[in-house]
C-alpha cells in the first residue's frame, strides 16, 4: 500500500480523498490549518516550511503521491490570502517535496478549477504568479477582485503544472491537475451565501450540462484514479470533473 500526503484534508474534497485513500489501506499524512497530522498555515513561508519538514519526518522513505488540495474561495479576504494559499503555497510545497515523490516514482496531483480558463494566461496577476514574485503578485491582486484572485491562481497552477511536466518527468514525478466544477463543500457554501457572487454561482450551477453540483466523492473518485498505477501514463493533463461546464463554455479549446 502507498504513502500519500495531502494539504487541506480537514474538510471538503481533501477530507473525502483522505477517507477514500485510508479505506484503500494507504497511509495518509494530512496537513491543514485546522486539524491533521501536521498543523500549518500555508499562507506563510514559515507554515509551508513546517509542512514540508513535517511530511519529510513522517515519510522518510518517500511518497507515492502528494496532493496540495488546500484552497480558499473567491470570497476570502484579504485577496492576497487567496493568492498565497491557492498558488504560492502549492508551488512551494510541491517543490519542497518533489524529491520525496521521485523516490517512489510517484505522482503530484494539483487541484485547479473549471474556473481557471476564465482568466487568460496573459493576465498580469497570472504572469506575476508564474514569475514567482509573491510580493509583486500580492500587490497586483490587492487592486483586483475575488474572481480574478481565485480563477487566476487556478489558471497559474494549471500553467505551472504544464510548464513543469518535462523536468518533473525526468526526475521521476508524474504531474497532473484535476479541475473540479462546483462541489458541495464549505468552500462553495461560502460563495453561494455571498451577496455578490452567490447569485451568479447559483445561475452557473443551473446551467451545468450534466446537472447541478458535484458531491466531494465524485471529485475524489477521479483523483484517486489519477493517483493510482492504473493512470500511470496520464501525465501533464488537466482533467475537468465539472459536469461538462468547461466544454459548454469552450467547446473548441482543449
Ligand atoms: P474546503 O474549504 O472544504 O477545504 C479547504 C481546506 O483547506 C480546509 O480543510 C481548510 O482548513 C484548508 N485550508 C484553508 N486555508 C489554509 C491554510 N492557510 N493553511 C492550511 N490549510 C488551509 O474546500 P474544498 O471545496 O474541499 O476545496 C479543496 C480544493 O478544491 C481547493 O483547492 C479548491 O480551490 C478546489 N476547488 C473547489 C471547488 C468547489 O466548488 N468546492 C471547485 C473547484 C476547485
Amino acid at each position: 500500500m502507498g504513502t500519500f500526503a495531502l494539504t487541506g484534508g480537514a474538510t471538503g474534497i481533501g477530507a473525502e480523498l483522505k477517507r477514500q485513500l485510508l479505506a484503500g489501506g494507504h497511509q495518509v499524512i494530512s496537513v491543514d490549518i485546522r486539524e491533521g497530522d501536521i498543523i500549518a498555515d500555508l499562507s506563510s513561508p514559515e507554515g509551508r516550511q513546517a509542512a514540508i519538514d513535517g511530511v519529510r519526518e513522517l515519510a522518510p522513505d518517500g511518497l507515492d503521491g502528494f496532493i496540495p488540495c488546500a484552497g480558499l474561495p473567491p470570497v476570502a479576504r484579504p485577496l492576497s490570502l487567496i493568492a498565497s494559499v491557492n498558488y504560492f503555497a502549492v508551488v512551494a510545497t510541491v517543490e519542497g517535496l518533489k524529491d520525496l515523490v521521485a523516490k517512489k516514482r510517484g505522482t503530484v496531483l494539483l487541484v485547479a478549477s473549471n474556473s481557471a480558463p476564465m482568466v487568460p494566461a496573459a493576465d498580469a496577476f497570472v504572469q506575476l504568479c508564474l514569475g514567482g514574485d509573491e510580493d509583486a503578485a500580492l500587490a497586483e491582486i490587492a487592486q483586483r477582485d475575488g474572481h480574478t484572485a481565485y480563477a487566476g491562481s487556478k489558471r497559474a497552477v494549471s500553467v505551472w503544472m504544464r510548464r513543469n511536466v518535462v523536468p518533473y518527468a525526468k526526475l521521476g514525478v508524474r504531474l497532473n491537475a484535476v479541475a473540479p466544477g462546483i462541489t458541495q463543500t464549505p468552500l462553495s457554501e461560502q460563495v453561494m451565501s455571498d451577496a455578490e457572487l452567490g447569485p451568479a454561482m447559483k445561475e452557473f450551477g443551473a446551467m451545468v450540462p450534466w446537472g447541478g453540483t458535484a458531491r466531494p466523492d465524485q471529485i475524489a473518485n477521479v483523483m484517486r484514479f489519477l493517483l493510482s498505477p492504473e493512470a500511470d501514463f496520464v501525465c501533464g493533463s488537466v482533467v475537468f470533473v465539472d459536469g461538462g461546464s468547461d466544454a459548454m463554455l469552450r467547446p473548441d479549446e482543449f
